[in-house]
């Protein structure tokens, strides 16, 4: 591993090739929030946060345990101490600081790695019902920032319609000084536009992977061509370092297929989130199918080395991940954030 990166660095992504961790005997935490929203959704997680660094780990059986100790947490991986003196957040809505809500779970499209559709919940949250949870949390917790996500109901229009109501909502509520994100499916012009015109400051449209072949196994009904075309709008709209895009890492695409990729997003002024791949058990048979067998959990070299090599193509378009004020790089938890973990 290249000297540059520090150690805690390095902790984090064995932390995230792992993405589990157990709870020792003794450790009682408030309720842990269930997710329902991608390759998460079912799962609880809790947050563990050392030396500046926050990652995301969801509680099952692990070799990496959360332990109690007389003057706070540490966690131990196989019995021997990992990580000490930790501190753990269990936010009640999803995110430390942020209030992050999913609009919805019934979907239209079947992305294989994505477990909202097969979560056996369906709810659509009403407009109103999403500002009654708004005002609770900002009385209740210290909260800078509002992201909101959605599946695809029965239409793309359908969805935008919600968020756009939603967003435009919480503005005449709450006013403009808290940040909103939206992260919606979206591959026309005019649905970012009227999501930017209501009042959303940054905008996350997922192109997921960069390798065509894989991309429509796992996509089957999602367009790549638009989804970069939309981007590509979304940042003359939005702005520089204020359009984000998943690009999960571990469905067999190669390094090389990911920066080419993630070059070409740098030219359009749109920044990625480098998602380490998690395969939900209810789709893992359908996951290995689509991708011929090569979906798995990357490892902590490649999830650090490919931050690295993205933090080089990030600092010569001039595009920063810690001016996002909203969303993933605003938490950081579920990757190797570059600029800001290395
Ligand atoms: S569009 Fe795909 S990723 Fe989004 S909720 Fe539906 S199945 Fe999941
Ligand atoms: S990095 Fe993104 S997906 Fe992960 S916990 Fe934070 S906000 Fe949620």
């Amino acid at each position: 591993m290249r000297s540059e990166v520090p150690q805690s660095a390095l902790k984090k992504a064995l932390l995230l090739e792992e993405g589990w961790i157990s709870l020792s005997q003794g450790v009682e935490l408030a309720p842990l929030e269930r997710a329902t929203a991608g390759p998460d959704a079912g799962l609880r997680s809790l947050f563990v946060e050392f030396d500046g660094y926050r990652v995301r780990l969801a509680v099952e059986e692990s070799p990496f345990s959360l332990v109690r100790r007389s003057d706070g947490f540490a966690v131990e991986l196989s019995g021997t101490t990992f990580l000490e003196k930790v501190a753990v957040q269990t936010p009640p809505h999803h995110v430390p600081n942020q209030l992050f809500i999913n609009l919805s779970t019934p979907c239209a499209f079947d992305c294989k790695f994505c477990a909202t559709p097969k979560l056996g919940i369906g709810f659509v949250l009403k407009p109103q019902k999403v500002a009654r949870i708004v005002e609770e949390a900002l009385e209740r917790y210290r909260i800078d920032a509002i992201a909101l996500t959605c599946s695809v109901l029965g239409s793309e229009r359908e969805s935008v319609k919600l968020l756009s109501q939603v967003v435009k909502l919480l503005r005449r509520e709450f006013g403009h000084s808290i940040p909103i994100g939206v992260e919606p499916y979206v591959t026309k012009p005019e649905y970012v536009d009227e999501l930017y015109s209501v009042g959303a400051d940054e905008i996350k449209i997922n192109v997921e992977t960069f390798d065509r072949w894989i991309f429509q196994a796992v996509c089957p009904h999602k367009s790549y061509e638009r989804i970069l075309a939309a981007l590509e709008h979304a940042a003359t709209v939005f702005g520089k370092n204020r359009v984000c895009s998943n690009v999960l890492i571990g469905l067999g695409e190669s390094d090389y297929t990911t920066l080419s990729g993630l070059r070409k997003l740098a030219e359009m002024g749109v920044v990625a989130n480098l998602r380490p791949l998690r395969i939900p058990l209810v789709r893992e048979e359908e996951l290995r199918a689509a991708t011929g067998g090569r979906a798995h959990r990357p490892s902590a070299a490649r999830i650090l080395g490919l931050a690295l090599k993205y933090k080089e193509v990030l600092n010569r378009h001039g595009l920063r991940t810690y001016r996002f004020k909203t969303m993933c790089f605003r938490c950081t938890g579920c990757e190797i954030v570059p600029q800001q973990d290395v």
